[in-house]
Parts: structure tokens; C-alpha cells; sequence
């Protein structure tokens, strides 16, 4: 292999990897720090990097160098990753006809802004024209990259390589199966006292607690900083740098911590990846569900674990007195008591999995034209009800509560759940390599759990493929049956419900 070819290809994907990151950190910016009027500017400034980004990873020095590369393959095995990464977003890129992404982006902006008025107003009928095309235009999209027949498959492809139709059936499939009935027994059950959970809990104090937990999960603050923000989110730079936002309420200082614990899930997992990794467009997790994955164990698995309560809620009584000398037991049911909710938001983790198969459901029928966008709302409320046995008040309670569909976000969802399948896979091989996994949690120290995961996924970042990173680190094939059985065990406890259910 002639070196200068090996040379151009790296130097070209660090050139896209900067831009990357220099549009993430004026992302972040603008959500966080910018003045108001700055917005359209800015805008325009976003734009105009995105639109250097594509046009260097669909260059004719792009096509080259790929070609060069895959002839001959490089014996580096980062390099050979690289390529592969390039190619896929080559091919998907360069097929799409001149004009078609901007028309799209153009009109995805519309969407988003006609949502926020229908949510507002609640009114669906505003919106519905909108949200057809934003459907036809992801359609006609994926079209392009091959996927006329199976744009679902397509759509979720771009979040997880390899992930299809069939595959989420099955495992959305046995969830349903197993997780309705289980909740609808549950609903049956008394629920626990929610009165433990109820306070006035100042903004300052609830900052200075989250960061004590986040350092105590092994977030580094000299990597990152967070921030106050409306919508939680990380802002994914070089990984030394990893930013995200918090909302804080001050009747309920749980929400704050969980979403701490999840942006800071994701905000670990990208400031662990492997240093050799700098520069080379790898440093960024395998797939998003895996880097839900990371959130969604530090968030739930954690997070909502009577171990991990068991060591900080005498830890909040320092910043909340009114927490004193109350039983983590209670605080750790209350925390976890079902929450049977039309909102996805608000509802808990079991119950969580529901809101997210039925909009899957509802997608594929979308795409299959075995529903109309007119009958939505309709098959929306139906499919609540038949799930979790609550009727959404409005549309603006019901299909108008996301702003994912509206904003291009479709075929994503499913992400959530997958996420929460890998974590099933994680916690159990972790138990075996750490047996006293909980009782380390109970005493505040998280460093064999992070150890753990840097060791066998976020160090690798996207090196390894998702069904590489469960293989190597659990011995096993991605299904739904070790996060069904965590969850049943767990909310059986919870509920003390006796015997098989
Ligand atoms: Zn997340």
C-alpha cells in the first residue's frame, strides 16, 4: 500500500472529524449560551459547516481513496474501520439526488415549528399535511440507499448497521407479550406511599447533589461541564470535552438526578473512548442504542436501584433535611411505583417500553399504508388503551406529545428499547465478573462498574460492531429475555407480589 494514499485518507476524515466537533461545541452554543438574536446567523453558520462536511465525505478524493483502500486493505485495524465507516456514508450520501437533502432539511424546519404550534394549540389537523411529507420525504431518502421496498429497515440501519424489521418484531414482540399482562396485573396491586417523595427542593442544592453523584459514577468535570438547560441533552465532542444540560424541578429533585445520571451515562461513555482513537471520525459510540445503553444503566439499572439509595439518600438528607431518617426502602418503591401515563416522559421504566413499541407499531403501519396519517389519532388513543389501559385527554396528550415524527426523527424510537435489551445482556455478565456488583453500589464505589464497562465497550467506541461489543463482553446473542426477567423480578419485589407471574 502506498503510504501517501493511507496518509490523504486519514488526514481527509481528521478534517471531517474537527468540523464535526467545531459544529457540535456551536450546537451546544446555541442551546446553551447564545444570545437570542444570534439564532439566524447562526443558523446560516451551521448550515454552512454541515454543508462542508458533505461535501468532503462525498468527494471524488472520497471516492478515490475508498477505492485505493478497500483494493488493498490496509493491515491497521482503526484503519479498515475508518473505511468502512466512510464508505457507508459515502454510498448512502452520494446516491441521494442534488437537492433533495436540502429540500428536506428546509422542510423539516417547517415541521418542527408547525408541531410546536399544533401541540400548543392542540390540533392535529394543522400538522397532518406536514407530517405526511415528512414521511414521503424519508421514504423516498432511504429509496435512494436501496431501501424502497423496506424504508424501516432503512431508517433503522442509520442507527444501528444491520439492525432489521424482522429482528425488532421478534424482540417487540415477546416484550409486549410478557410486559402487558404483567403490568395490568401490577395495576391490581397497591401502590406505594408517593408521599416520600414530595418536598421543596432548592435549584442550587439539587446542582451540588448532582454533581456529588456524577463524580461518584465517574463522570470527569474536567472533561465536560453541565449545564441548565430545557431539554436534557449531551453534546458529543472530542472526549475530552463532553458537555450536557439539566432541567431541575423544585418539588421533585429525582427527575434531576435521572436525568443527570443518564446525559452523564452518555457523557461517560464518550469521554472513555480510546485515546488512539483522536481524530479518526471512530471516537463516537458503535450504535446509538448502545449509547443508550450507557445511559440507560447509569439512569435505571443505577440509578433506580435500592443499593444505590441505600448510599445516597443519606446523602441528599445533607442538602434536603427533610429527607432525614426516611427508609431508602420506602423512597426506592416509591421512586420505581408505576406510573400509568399517556406521556412517555413521565411514565416509569417499565411501562416505558409500551409507549415505545406502539409508536414502532404505529410507524410501520405508516410506511406500509395499512394506516392513514388522517386515522392517526384514532389508532394513537386505541393502541394506549389496549396496552396500558389510559386514554390520552387530546392529541396534544397523545400523538402530538413527541416532537420526534416531526422533526425527521422517525424509525428512532425503537432505539430506546434495544438500549434497554443490551442493558439486560450488560448487568447480568457484569454480576458474574462482579459478584458483589450491589454491594459496591451500597457503599458508594462505582469504580469496578466503570472499569467494567471502559474495558468492554466504551474503550472500543465505534471499532467494534454492536453484535461484536455484546459477544465479546457477554457471550451472547441480542434478545429481550434478561431485560424481562430483570424487569419482572424487579417490580415483583417491589409490588411483593408472591410467586411466578
Ligand atoms: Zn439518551
Amino acid at each position: 500500500m502506498d503510504r501517501s494514499t493511507e496518509d490523504r485518507f486519514t488526514s481527509l476524515m481528521q478534517k471531517i472529524d474537527y468540523l464535526n466537533n467545531i459544529s457540535q461545541t456551536l450546537s451546544w452554543d446555541m442551546r446553551v449560551m447564545m444570545p437570542k438574536d444570534a439564532a439566524e446567523y447562526r443558523g446560516r453558520e451551521m448550515g454552512f459547516l454541515a454543508g462542508q462536511i458533505h461535501e468532503l465525505e462525498t468527494s471524488s478524493e472520497m471516492d478515490f481513496l475508498l477505492g485505493e483502500l478497500e483494493a488493498l486493505p490496509p493491515e491497521n485495524e482503526i484503519l479498515q474501520a475508518m473505511v468502512k465507516k466512510a464508505r457507508y456514508t459515502y454510498d448512502r450520501l452520494s446516491k441521494v439526488p442534488e437537492g433533495l437533502y436540502a429540500a428536506y432539511a428546509d422542510h423539516n424546519l417547517k415541521t418542527e415549528h408547525v408541531w410546536a404550534c399544533a401541540r400548543e394549540q392542540n390540533d392535529f389537523q394543522m400538522v397532518l399535511p406536514y407530517l405526511k411529507k415528512e414521511f414521503a420525504y424519508k421514504k423516498e431518502l432511504i429509496s435512494c440507499a436501496g431501501f424502497a421496498d423496506d424504508p424501516v429497515t432503512g431508517l433503522m440501519d442509520e442507527w444501528e448497521k444491520g439492525t432489521t424489521r424482522q429482528q425488532i418484531d421478534r424482540l417487540f414482540d415477546e416484550l409486549k407479550d410478557q410486559l402487558v399482562p404483567f403490568v395490568a396485573k401490577l395495576r391490581m396491586e397497591p401502590s406505594p406511599d408517593l408521599s416520600v417523595l414530595k418536598g421543596r427542593f432548592p435549584k442550587e442544592k439539587q446542582k451540588a447533589f448532582c454533581h456529588e453523584v456524577l463524580q461518584a459514577v465517574g463522570y470527569d468535570f474536567d472533561k465536560g461541564r453541565v449545564d441548565e438547560g430545557a431539554h436534557p441533552y449531551t453534546t458529543f465532542n472530542f472526549r475530552k470535552d463532553i458537555r450536557f444540560t439539566c432541567r431541575y424541578f423544585e418539588d421533585d429533585f429525582t427527575r434531576a438526578v435521572l436525568s443527570s445520571l443518564h446525559e452523564g451515562g452518555h457523557a461517560i461513555h464518550w469521554q472513555n473512548m480510546g485515546p488512539e482513537l483522536d481524530g479518526t471520525t471512530l471516537a463516537v459510540s458503535t450504535s446509538l442504542p448502545i449509547d443508550e445503553s450507557q445511559a440507560r444503566f447509569q439512569e435505571n439499572i443505577l440509578g433506580r436501584s435500592l443499593a444505590f439509595w441505600e448510599h445516597f439518600l443519606p446523602v441528599a438528607a445533607t442538602y434536603f433535611p427533610e429527607l432525614e431518617g426516611l427508609s431508602p426502602e420506602c423512597f426506592y418503591r416509591a421512586l420505581n411505583a408505576l406510573h400509568v401515563s399517556p406521556i412517555r416522559l413521565t411514565s416509569d421504566e417499565l411501562t416505558y417500553n409500551l409507549h415505545i413499541i406502539m409508536r414502532y407499531e404505529l410507524e410501520k403501519a405508516l410506511f406500509d399504508g395499512t394506516l392513514s396519517f388522517e386515522e392517526l389519532p384514532a389508532a394513537w388513543n386505541e393502541k394506549i388503551k389496549d396496552y396500558l389501559g389510559v386514554c390520552p385527554k387530546n392529541d396534544a396528550e397523545g400523538v402530538l406529545q413527541d416532537m420526534h415524527w416531526f422533526s425527521g426523527y422517525i424509525c428512532y424510537f425503537h432505539s430506546y428499547v434495544l438500549g434497554n435489551c443490551y442493558d439486560g445482556h450488560f448487568l447480568h455478565a457484569m454480576k458474574k465478573d462482579i459478584p458483589d456488583l450491589f454491594g459496591q453500589v451500597r457503599k458508594g464505589d462505582f469504580s469496578q462498574i466503570l472499569d467494567w464497562n471502559v474495558k468492554h465497550i466504551h474503550r472500543f467506541a465505534a471499532t467494534k460492531t454492536p453484535d461484536q461489543v455484546l459477544m465479546d463482553s457477554t457471550g451472547e446473542k441480542l434478545s429481550a429475555d434478561r431485560y424481562i426477567k430483570y424487569l419482572k423480578d424487579k417490580y415483583t419485589e417491589i409490588y411483593r407480589m408472591q410467586g411466578e407471574m
